[in-house]
């Protein structure tokens, strides 16, 4: 692998009050603590707080979203004001800002009219609420920009979740770099070949898929090649990789040394991967000794597979799923 994930920064949007800024209604923060403390040193956040941003104020009245005929409207909660269309004309304008920052990807704070990504309290016509919205800004965001990997605050509390979306993140700036310039079927197949076990243990269908495109990069159109290929390759490692599929990886990666290890060594990494599978020990383990015998016995091909060190090892996210 020519780039470790450690050395690289990602530029990531993220919603300001998650950073720590006092950008809520009552002036008030949401600090995340794992984005500040742990993500920080590898990340150039771009925060955005479309409330503030779009001129609400602060402090601000607390606003709702309201359903509203066939619409979902924003709404100032005590006076009823309807701030919809300011919030979208704001939104439209910022996120064609942040198309051209090259960004990886975005987080989001649950749960806001403007932020929230997914069910986002809705009043109904009673008053009622139903947890069926998305937030003004967000819904923008996630048309404009599909295959960016997104996520909110609160999902990536759960270990699994967290896992994917920084993989997402690392793998979204290889893929825009691949893709930026004059890209040649030469380093499609390069790009290709280094995430091949990554792809599979996300998604075996996509990954056949993906692989009887690059076969025949040489033939197709250059932007429609391209763009199907970042879809599809995004829309694969968006499928959480399940430890049954990690598993299947795992073996097949200890296909690759099978006849140079001991009786010893093929016992000791057969029963990690089924510990593993079992859940007695998390996924680092086996592929530390994974990583181990691919150097001692300098296999490049596993070497260069970017699913045994998909993001900064630092932030440890393989010793907890
Ligand atoms: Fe601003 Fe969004 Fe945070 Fe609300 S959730 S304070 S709109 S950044």
């Amino acid at each position: 692998m020519s780039e470790t994930s450690s050395t690289v920064v990602l530029r990531i949007g993220v919603s300001s009050c998650l950073l720590g800024q006092k950008v809520r209604y009552d002036r008030g923060h949401k600090r995340d603590r794992f984005l500040t403390d742990e993500l920080d040193p590898f990340v150039d956040w771009v925060p955005v707080c479309p409330e503030v941003e779009s001129g609400l104020g602060l402090p601000r009245p607390t606003m709702h979203l309201a359903k509203n005929a066939d619409s979902v409207a924003l709404i100032e909660t005590k006076s009823g004001l309807d701030h919809t269309r300011t919030m979208e004309a704001f939104s439209r304008r910022r996120v064609r800002e942040l198309r051209e920052l090259d960004l990886s990807g975005y987080v989001l704070k649950k749960d806001s009219p403007s932020c929230g990504m997914a069910r986002v309290k809705v009043r109904n016509e009673k008053g009622m609420p139903d947890r069926n919205g998305i937030g003004v800004f967000a819904a923008i965001l996630l048309q404009a920009l599909p295959n960016l990997p997104i996520e909110e605050e609160g999902r990536l509390h759960d270990a699994r979740l967290r896992e994917n979306f920084i993989e997402r993140i690392f793998a979204f700036q290889r893929l825009n770099r691949l893709f930026t310039g004059r890209w040649t079927p030469r380093q499609v197949v390069a790009f290709h070949t280094a995430h091949k076990l990554q792809l599979m243990a996300h998604s075996t269908n996509i990954y056949r898929d993906l692989g009887q495109r690059v076969a025949a990069v040489k033939g197709l159109p250059r932007s429609e090649f391209r763009d199907g290929y970042i879809r599809d390759f995004m829309t694969a490692l968006s499928k959480v990789a399940s430890p049954g599929r990690n598993t299947n990886v795992l073996q097949h990666c200890a296909g690759y040394f099978k006849k140079q290890l001991t009786f010893g060594e093929r016992a000791e990494l057969t029963d990690l991967i089924h510990d593993y599978r079992k859940g007695i020990v998390p996924l680092v383990v086996p592929l530390t000794l994974i990583r181990h015998f691919a150097r001692l016995y300098d296999i490049d091909y596993l070497k260069g597979q970017y699913f045994l060190d998909p993001h900064p090892r630092e932030l440890m996210l393989r010793n907890h799923v």
